[in-house]
């Protein structure tokens, strides 16, 4: 008898009949002998429409009221999941966030999990019950509300996957699985049979959609085998585990891509010790997440700075931004939303030169002009002009031959344009 925890997004319990087919899948688990935790997400679009509900009653409305009304969307599923197990002859109980021990830092809006206690589920599963927890929601220590950030309920299924000891925890999402890049744009896109944490966690920082960033992080710390899947179809998806010998060794795994950033830019800061420490700790004071950071050669004494910051985060590092310039005698800050990044990410890059060189050459070729560049080991992202991010995710996805009817483990050095 093996223990599941099977999370279900938006999409996915996005009606009463959706609702009735989740149902349906969670009972024939159960009767198969599985002890089953489900983990809903908001129906459909309520998440979104619940932000700009908030935004038409305030231009910054408190984050502590936010995650107040954000945590409503997730209770409207459990409870109707309930019913519907309860209307097909079983028995379910559904439970919030803070009733199930979930326990979060007080950053409302983008809190992390700090404790699962998870007696409470194992109890009722004990009991012989379905269990049906509310994604995307926690409690402080001192009782209030907070939320996981957007997405968050997958990293809600993976804690409870970590805190019960459960052997698998399924990801079932509106996609087949995690892609070699967005089917949407790129037609020829390849579904992953099984990639490795280090490389989800990239694909997920990089803008992967598919599972929230902190939930790819939390599995590798816990070792939770996650397996992210259609719940359309019974096919298998994408398992997402530690890296061994039998995984498949893709050299590039996918191109992914992001337009929810922004670039700002400081014009004239001093170059002297201490500038861009302080530059960066009044981003973090404001809980302002940076990505990309560049500083130019400095010249007569002063440099700019350019870095990207997740448009939602823009109104707080603004204010933190007008103290930064005040304070350092800077000239002025700019921001530029109209900017998006390309990522490419693979292991193989630790180990086969000339994977830069063609990205670039790639984005040359389709006439794409770089702005700012970064790398980890097993990634390379772009900064470019939002409106070439199509022409730059499809002509990349192409030179490194990562589509369907392609090997991409058969990418070799050799192939590299321009070398
Ligand atoms: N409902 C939340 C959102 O839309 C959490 C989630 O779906 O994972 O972001
Ligand atoms: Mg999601």
């Amino acid at each position: 008898m093996a223990t599941v925890v099977a999370k279900f997004g938006g999409t996915s319990v996005g009606g009463a009949e959706r609702i009735r087919n989740v149902a349906r899948r969670l009972i024939a688990r159960k009767e198969a002998g599985d002890s089953v935790v489900a983990v809903v997400s908001a129906m459909g679009d309520v998440t979104d429409e619940l932000v700009s509900l908030a935004k038409q009653v305030s231009s910054d409305p408190p984050d502590r009221e936010m995650d107040m009304l954000l945590a409503t969307g997730e209770q409207v599923s459990i409870a109707l999941l309930a019913m519907a197990i309860h209307a097909m002859g079983h028995e379910a109980m559904s439970f919030t966030g803070p009733q199930v021990g979930i326990v979060t830092d007080p950053v409302h809006t983008k809190a992390k999990i700090t404790e699962v206690r998870a007696d409470r589920v194992r109890e009722a599963l004990s009991r012989g019950n379905i269990v049906i927890v509310a994604g995307f929601q926690g409690s402080t220590p001192d009782g209030q509300i907070t939320t996981l950030g957007r997405g968050g309920s997958d990293t809600t299924a993976v804690a409870i996957a970590a805190g019960v000891g459960a052997d698998v925890c399924e990801i079932y999402t509106d996609v087949d699985g995690v892609f070699s890049a967005d089917p949407r744009i790129v037609e020829s896109a390849r579904k992953i049979d099984v990639i490795s944490y280090e490389e989800m966690l990239e694909m997920a920082a990089s803008g992967a959609g598919v599972l929230q960033l902190r939930s790819v992080e939390f599995a590798r710390n816990h070792g939770v085998v996650i397996h992210c899947r259609s719940s359309f179809t019974e096919e298998p998806g994408t398992i997402v585990k530690e890296a061994d010998e039998t995984m498949e060794q893709a050299i590039i795994s996918g191109v992914t891509h992001d337009t929810s950033e922004a670039k700002v830019t400081l014009r004239d800061v001093p170059d002297r010790p201490g500038v861009a420490a302080r530059v960066f700790t009044g981003m973090a004071d404001a809980n302002v997440n940076v990505d990309m950071i560049i500083q130019n050669v400095s010249e007569q004494g002063t440099t700019d700075i350019s870095f990207t910051v997740p448009q939602e985060d823009l109104v707080r590092a603004k204010k933190a931004l007008d103290e930064v310039i005040a304070e350092l005698g800077a000239r002025e800050w700019s921001v530029d939303d109209s900017v998006a990044k390309v990522s490419l990410v693979g292991a193989g890059m630790r180990t086969h030169p000339g994977i830069a060189a063609q990205m670039f050459r790639t984005l040359a070729d389709a006439g794409v002009n770089i702005h700012m560049i970064s790398t980890s080991p097993i990634r390379i992202s772009c900064v470019i002009t939002a409106d070439q991010v199509v022409t730059a995710v499809r002509s990349l996805h192409e030179s490194f031959g990562l589509g369907a009817d392609e090997v991409s483990a058969e990418v070799s050095p050799a192939c590299g344009g321009g070398e």
